[in-house]
């Protein structure tokens, strides 16, 4: 699900879209904190393993595959924001499509050509499903075929993001977040995004 761990542990930034929407910051700070949290666990993953990261660009078995990709309510609007504002031509037009005719329990509506059409905000399970040795084959999960080849994320990099993305639940005191971490808060919020009503997103997105 990657076309991901290109060396990307640098942060995104949008500063005109970041001062209007408070939000913005926290989603894009967490999401650096979990590509670098990746990028250190594949590293040391190939080290172990003498295996390299098969994830790469146009490799999106991975994508369709799926059918349970747990999704946050900040990520659920970082997806809306970026699809509504973010995404150009003649994309914005193909996601709006897609996302018209989306069924629940369909793929992920996302995928255009092989790539991930939201790369910039998509999910972190998207970010953290790695795979090495060998790309999927169509149809396969490997974490249920070679789980060995499947990336274990750093608990750490994991729990400093879900403390990053607090705020935006309204828990903003230290001892509240760890707290919140260590009972797992976030995991009461979280939708499936193949069982997100995206019509309503598609009805949103300009043409
Ligand atoms: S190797 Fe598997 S997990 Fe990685 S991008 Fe390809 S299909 Fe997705
Ligand atoms: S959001 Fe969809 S297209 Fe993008 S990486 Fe995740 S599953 Fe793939």
């Amino acid at each position: 699900m990657s076309q991901k761990v290109k060396k990307v542990t640098e942060r995104v930034s949008f500063p005109e879209d970041e001062k209007l929407r408070p939000w913005l910051p926290l989603l894009l700070d967490a999401y650096a904190i979990i590509d670098k949290g990746v990028s250190i666990a594949v590293r040391e993953h190939e080290k172990e393993y003498k295996s390299k990261l098969a994830c790469k660009k146009g490799c999106g078995h991975c994508c369709r595959t799926h059918s349970d990709i747990p999704l946050y309510p900040l990520e659920m609007v970082g997806i809306y924001w970026y699809s509504i504002e973010k995404s150009g031509r003649p994309l914005r037009g193909i996601i709006k499509k897609q996302l018209l005719e989306y069924r629940k329990g369909d793929p992920c509506p996302f995928q255009v050509d092989n790539a991930c059409a939201i790369h910039t905000v998509r999910p972190l399970a998207c970010r953290q499903f790695n795979v090495f040795s060998r790309p999927c084959s169509e149809g396969e999960d490997p974490y249920y075929t070679r789980r060995i080849d499947v990336l274990t994320p750093i608990e750490k990099y994991t729990h400093e993001a879900i403390k990053m993305m607090l705020p935006f639940y309204g828990i903003t005191d230290e001892s509240a977040k760890v707290q919140a971490v260590k009972t797992g808060f976030i995991h009461t919020q979280v939708q499936v995004l193949q069982a997100c009503k995206w019509e309503e997103l598609a009805l949103r997105i300009g043409e």
